[in-house]
């Protein structure tokens, strides 16, 4: 073994050692990477990957972006934190830009360093300002692990404990193509969900605070409801009163390609109450933030609730990343590169019965695998395809209630080549894990997964 070999193999081994055995890795090999460049990532061996996942979705732009490089060392030489306490150019401006583009008028922009932040205090404005512990949330949501937006979290798997502050109702309208609703058009979907809604409302314990839902869900697999859902939801909860929080920790920034935020494709419902965000707009700088109207942000009655919240290096850098994402129309070339690389990968799904649903929009792009020819969802399946994808040098994410959904999010400045590249790569994974997992079925028909 090379000495970097060695390096590595023992770094895994002191890892397992310190860290949580609960923090996971990805791969059975996990990687260590060292450095990267637009959409490539390089690891300690030396290999290069081209990047279909940007670090789940935080390398908006692209890797070691000059822009970004240059805001960032300059602040970092001359301050690198002040605390929230002063006055700081870079995160006035920012939250400037932000509150224009967010669409909610009156809007207040409070930074934190991560998307479980955010929602958290999304979730202590919407609680205290209408004086309710009652969520309404999305089955097979994501919010973050704290234990606050636990509690909002519609997958005990992807909770680390089921005791929550929260008292949450789950709605449908998360997952378009399963469960008891998936064969109804669209429109009957919306009715669906809608009464669904409005059935758990009846249920409710009188006032509920707020509903949250990430437009298009993340960790569940790159999964949403047909567009006007959300709008329809409008429509009831503003007959509460109840407050609507957009999550938009994967959707922002221009990620689906044809809107700048994942509740534009609800855009009858008007604008959000409360909008978080996170990932992307560091372009992996811990960044995150809540945006409200003055009313609801301004209820509070607290001085300051951070310490690092849009410190001075990372308000640089997200500015220079949000600056050169408009100036150069990444939205755009995500809705562009993603629709070729969308139709790139439907028709490769086409061929194989280990693939049952490619789907997502922009450069969100979830393929649903199941056991070859049933409708059984296979995680093992997406964890073999994901390891042979790596020997084709490209990186990918999963995600879905059973972890049987590939879910593709490369950083938005994708090429058309590097699409193409990706999409071949992805084709041969996918064949090859088909192969094995058809050579493998037991002879009496039965299936060995
Ligand atoms: N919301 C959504 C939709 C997410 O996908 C995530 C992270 N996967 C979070 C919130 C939590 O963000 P963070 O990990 O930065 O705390």
């Amino acid at each position: 073994a090379t000495s970097t070999e060695h390096t590595h193999a023992d770094l895994h081994l002191r890892h397992r050692a310190v860290l949580p055995d609960w923090l996971a890795t990805y791969y059975t090999s996990p990687i260590e990477l060292t450095h990267g460049e637009g959409r490539h990532v390089w690891d300690a061996e030396g290999t290069r990957y081209l990047d279909f996942f940007g670090g789940i979705l935080t390398t908006m732009t692209a890797h070691a972006l000059p822009e970004v490089t240059a805001a960032v060392s300059e602040q970092a030489g001359k301050l690198l934190h002040s605390s929230t306490l002063y006055l700081s150019h870079h995160a006035v401006e920012l939250a400037e830009r932000i509150a224009r583009l967010s669409g909610i008028p009156d809007a207040r922009v409070f930074f934190t360093t991560s998307g479980t932040e955010a929602n958290d205090t999304a979730l202590l404005l919407a609680t205290n300002y209408r004086r309710s512990n009652q969520i309404l949330a999305l089955r097979n949501s994501y919010h973050g692990r704290s234990f606050t937006s636990i509690g909002i979290t519609g997958n005990s798997a992807w909770s680390p404990t089921s005791l929550s502050p929260l008292q949450t109702l789950y709605v449908h309208g998360g997952v378009r193509t399963r469960g008891p609703y998936a064969y109804l058009s669209d429109a009957a979907f919306t009715a669906a969900c809608v009464e669904d809604l409005e059935d758990m409302l009846g249920q409710a314990n009188g006032t509920v605070a707020a509903f949250i839902a990430e437009p298009v869900q993340g960790v569940g697999g790159f999964t949403s409801g047909p567009d006007g859902l959300l709008a329809a939801f409008k429509r009831v909860l503003d007959r509460h009163g109840i407050l609507w929080i957009t999550d938009e920790v994967q959707t922002g920034w221009g990620r689906t390609g044809d809107n700048f935020w994942g509740w534009q494709a609800h855009g009858q419902a008007g604008p959000p109450d409360v909008l978080t965000f996170a990932k992307g707009i560091g372009n992996g700088l811990s960044m995150g933030g809540v945006v409200a109207r003055a009313e609801v942000m301004n209820s509070m009655n607290a001085n300051s609730i951070s310490t690092f919240g849009g410190s001075p290096v990372t308000a640089a850098g997200a500015l220079a990343n949000l600056t050169y994402l408009i100036d150069h129309d990444l939205p755009g070339n995500a809705r562009r590169v993603g629709g070729l690389l969308r139709s790139r990968l439907e028709a490769i799904g086409a061929g194989l019965s280990m693939v049952r649903e490619v789907r997502g929009r922009g450069l969100m792009l979830g393929i649903e695998l199941v056991d070859p020819g049933t409708d059984t969802p296979s995680g093992s399946a997406a964890g073999l395809v994901q390891e042979a994808a790596r020997e084709q040098g490209v990186l990918i994410g999963k995600g879905g209630r059973a972890g049987n959904a590939l879910r593709i999010a490369p950083p938005l400045s994708l090429t058309v080549a590097e699409a193409e590249e990706g999409a071949a790569a992805l084709e041969m994974a996918l064949k090859q894990v088909q192969s094995a997992l058809e050579a493998q079925s037991v002879p009496e028909g039965g299936s060995v997964l």
